[in-house]
């Protein structure tokens, strides 16, 4: 056994919590993407003096360390791509308190993250960044990716609820940044840094988080179009009316056919669009934005399908978005995953390029997303197995991205970089920016031993 092994053995001291067999490395050599390596040890640390003197020995040995939440992440980030430790935060997952005179709630990273709102609504609070991922996520992986979700539109991501965060870095050193503050002008501001940071410039040990009261009512409505691209328009015509609802979902054409076989619906016939919308406050203001909504819809063409009543309808329609996942699941052995950002009023340009793209490369795109961010997710099903296909793709997803960042968006929304978007980096982000990202890297881990490999 290698010496260094031997060394985090000693520190971890328990059995149970360290392991090299290949049967404990294959299930973490991999996340929600394609790309895989073993790590030479999984280790499970319990707290952060462990973590640090781990980091101190692979900091000084130059062994990689790869942070991992639940490994749900789609981009590669959590993936041992150049061995050594893979360090589990999963035992890390403590809710350490709910402070109801701040609203502010204190956690370990390995706090997955419908556990912390299931248990803030006892309160009366509620944690918005929803991820659809948020049974399995964890809290550090989420701060980690800035992950978004569905109410993001009104509420906003994940790191606008990051107040504060305890942090080892890569040479060991236990640092604190931010606190239980709303305000803090006080140095850089290094909390927000660590958020979409990736896992490459320090592992998250403790993290504080804003609480929201939970809004008096709910109220969601889905709507079908004839014409996808009304559909996407009425994105933008309801932001101009100023309604800024929790959020809104948008799904394509192919999405629904996807929904309407899995679900064996009869009554959507050449629908192909659907917005889901939902408003949240007090009961008068949604009431009244509700009115607002159902004329902007019928002024773009829109036909109102459902609205819910009570939370179990509620549940019905987002249990229909919820289905889209397995729903495309079904049409090819590989999904070639995109997340691009545009601003909202160019869904329209960008769903159109999309489409001739696809057409172009004979291959079947399916856009559904978080459209009132502009956040749309692009699936190119296709055959892994099949070569011509895979290269197909690859062309595509570029033109995609180019179309993207010529109307002025971004490449991720919410997914991250990682391993997946490297190679696309230098086409949304200035040479010289990619540079002054990499000083900052080289900053905090000198040795480049966190989670190398990633993003750059
Ligand atoms: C079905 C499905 C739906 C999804 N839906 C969404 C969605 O709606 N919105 C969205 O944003 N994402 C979504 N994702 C992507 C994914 O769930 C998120 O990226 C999530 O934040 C990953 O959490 P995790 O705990 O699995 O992190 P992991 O995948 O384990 O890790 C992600 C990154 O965080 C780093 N990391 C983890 N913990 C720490 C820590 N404590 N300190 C420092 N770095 C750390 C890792 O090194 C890695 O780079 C979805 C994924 C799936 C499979």
């Amino acid at each position: 056994m290698k010496k260094w092994i031997g060394e985090i053995e000693g520190i971890i001291g328990d059995k149970e919590r360290i392991f090299t067999d290949l049967a404990h490395l294959i299930p973490y050599s991999t996340d929600s993407s394609t790309f895989k390596n073993n790590p030479d040890v999984v280790v499970f640390p319990e707290n952060k003096e462990e973590i640090s003197e781990i980091v101190k020995v692979c900091n000084r040995e130059k062994i990689p360390i790869t942070p991992r939440g639940s490994g749900v992440g789609y981009t590669g980030g959590a993936v041992p791509i150049e061995g050594g430790v893979l360090l589990s935060l999963t035992k890390m997952n403590k809710i350490l308190e709910i402070d109801l005179d701040n609203l502010i709630a204190t956690v370990e990273p390995g706090v997955i993250t419908k556990t912390l709102q299931d248990e803030v609504k006892k309160y009366g609070l509620f944690y918005p960044p929803d991820p659809a991922s948020l049974k399995i996520s964890t809290i550090g992986g989420n701060v980690a990716e800035c992950a978004g979700g569905m109410s993001a539109v009104k509420y906003g991501v994940t790191k606008h609820f990051v107040l504060g965060m305890e942090v080892v870095i890569p040479t060991g050193e236990i640092l604190r940044f931010g606190g239980k503050v709303f305000k803090n002008v006080t140095g850089y501001d290094l909390t927000s840094l660590m958020v979409g940071s990736e896992g490459t410039l320090g592992i998250m040990t403790e993290i504080q988080l804003k609480l929201l009261p939970l809004p008096e009512v709910r109220r969601t409505m889905m709507v079908l179009f004839r014409d996808m691209y009304k559909g996407a328009k009425t994105v933008s015509e309801i932001i101009i009316n100023k309604i800024i609802p929790v959020a809104i979902e948008f799904l394509d054409g192919d999405s629904i056919r996807c929904i309407k076989d899995y679900k064996n619906i009869n009554s959507w016939e050449d629908m192909d669009g659907m917005l889901i919308i939902e408003l949240d406050g007090k009961e008068e203001d949604t009431k009244r934005d509700m009115k607002k909504l159902e004329k902007i819809v019928k002024k773009m063409d829109g036909k109102i399908f459902k609205v819910a009543e009570n939370e179990e309808e509620r549940e019905e329609i987002w249990e229909t978005r919820r289905a889209l996942s397995p729903a495309i699941g079904k049409i090819n052995n590989t999904k070639v995953n995109e997340d691009i950002v545009v601003p909202r009023n160019k869904i329209p340009d960008i769903l159109h390029k999309i489409k001739e793209i696809g057409k172009k490369y004979n291959l079947n795109i399916i856009c559904f997303g978080h459209a009132g961010d502009g956040n749309i997710h692009t699936n190119i099903m296709i055959d892994g197995r099949n070569l011509d296909e895979v290269k197909r793709s690859k062309m595509a997803v570029k033109e995609i991205f180019s179309e993207t960042i010529k109307l002025g968006g971004f490449i991720s929304g919410e997914h991250g970089i990682g391993l997946a978007k490297k190679p696309y980096l230098k086409m949304n982000l200035q040479k010289e920016t990619v540079e002054l990202l990499k000083r900052i890297k080289r900053a905090f881990d000198p040795n480049n031993i966190l989670n190398p490999g990633k993003i750059f």
